[in-house]
């Protein structure tokens, strides 16, 4: 199993910042109000997530961990298949297999917590009690410590805790009630207080500065099931990286072309910017239009209607900063 886990985890597990993406969607998903991220060393040696989610409880601690561990790869021909399942149930075993992985949770109809991690190349799973709060707190360390062809592309510390802090401010976007804590080395690095879930502007600006959401140039815009809520940074804020760059597609954070070269496109009919504009896109697709699944790890969507997506988008944001007096 733990060799099914570990090819698994190449896909799914590229650097510290896609464990943290998988353990925070995997908290909201639990309908946590409150995730504290703890990193140590850029996530080489330690990526520790606690919420206060609905928690596991204690006779499913087993199955969260080793889900899909029953080896259904027998040789490598047959992981095409699997992989066309999707990673569903897949992440947290994936990483345990690539990590040491504890995982400590309490649901709040249980008196005592229980912990729970994986042991030896078999992955048996040993329980023990333990104390914890309502909610969960995984703690990853050593990533990759079994792995050391996946560790030696592991980047500097300070590169690897970037990605970390981008991956945060991108969730935190998409998520404007939750709060979020990001502690480095000890250090509170981020804190983005909850909020009124659908008002974005409070966390847009604790994200991009309070100076983007003053000067940005707001659209709301609907067509033939499409909906676009953005907030566009004006000439002001053109940068010469794309680090204030941020597109949702039904509340994922997505760094999709089409999206990305519909607003540059716009920028550039408009104002003629060929550098980086600043945005934060909030696309709403129907469901049945889009597939999200096309690659885990990717951050890249499949339309159904590509073309009307893109010429959508990119009319929409050019009536936007048409409006705008230069
Ligand atoms: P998936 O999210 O696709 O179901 P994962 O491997 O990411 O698969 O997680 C396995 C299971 O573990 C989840 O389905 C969920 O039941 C449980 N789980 C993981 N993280 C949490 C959490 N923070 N709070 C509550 N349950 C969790
Ligand atoms: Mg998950």
């Amino acid at each position: 199993p733990q060799l099914a886990n570990q090819i698994a985890a190449g896909e799914v597990v590229e650097r510290p910042a896609s464990v943290v993406k998988e353990l925070v969607e995997n908290s909201l998903d639990a309908g946590a109000t409150r995730i504290e991220l703890d990193i140590e060393r850029g996530g080489h040696k330690r990526i520790r997530l606690k919420d206060d989610g609905c928690g596991i409880a204690k006779d499913e601690l087993e199955l969260a961990l080793s889900r899909h561990a029953t080896s259904k790869i027998s040789s490598l021909s047959d992981l095409e298949q699997i992989l066309s399942l999707g990673f569903r149930g897949e992440a947290l075993a994936s990483i345990s297999s690539v990590s040491r992985l504890t995982l400590t949770s309490r649901p709040e109809n249980q008196q005592q917590a229980w912990q729970a991690y994986c042991e030896g190349s078999q992955m048996a799973v040993r329980v023990q009690p333990a104390a914890h709060p309502k909610g969960t707190t995984i703690d990853v360390a050593d990533l990759f410590y079994n792995t050391p062809a996946r560790r030696k592309f592991l980047r500097t510390e300070k590169t690897e805790f970037q990605h970390i802090e981008e991956t945060v401010k991108r969730i935190a976007l998409s998520h404007p009630s939750a709060a979020f804590v990001l502690r480095h080395n000890g250090k509170t690095v981020k804190r983005y207080p909850g909020g009124e879930s659908g008002n974005h502007e409070p966390r847009i600006a604790s994200v991009l500065g309070k100076k983007f959401i003053q000067n940005a140039i707001y659209l709301d815009s609907e067509y033939d099931g499409l909906q676009i809520t953005a907030w566009l940074g004006n000439q002001a804020m053109i940068r010469s990286s794309t680090d204030h760059q941020f597109s949702f597609v039904n509340g994922r954070g997505m760094r999709d072309k089409l999206i990305l070269h519909a607003i540059r496109q716009a920028y550039e009919s408009v104002w003629g910017v060929v550098e980086q504009p600043a945005f934060v896109v909030y696309l709403k697709v129907d469901p049945r239009d889009v597939d999200v699944n096309v690659h885990p790890a990717k951050n890249e969507v499949r339309f159904q209607r590509s073309r009307l997506v893109h010429d959508f988008i990119c009319k929409a944001v050019c009536e936007a900063l048409d409006s705008e007096p230069q």
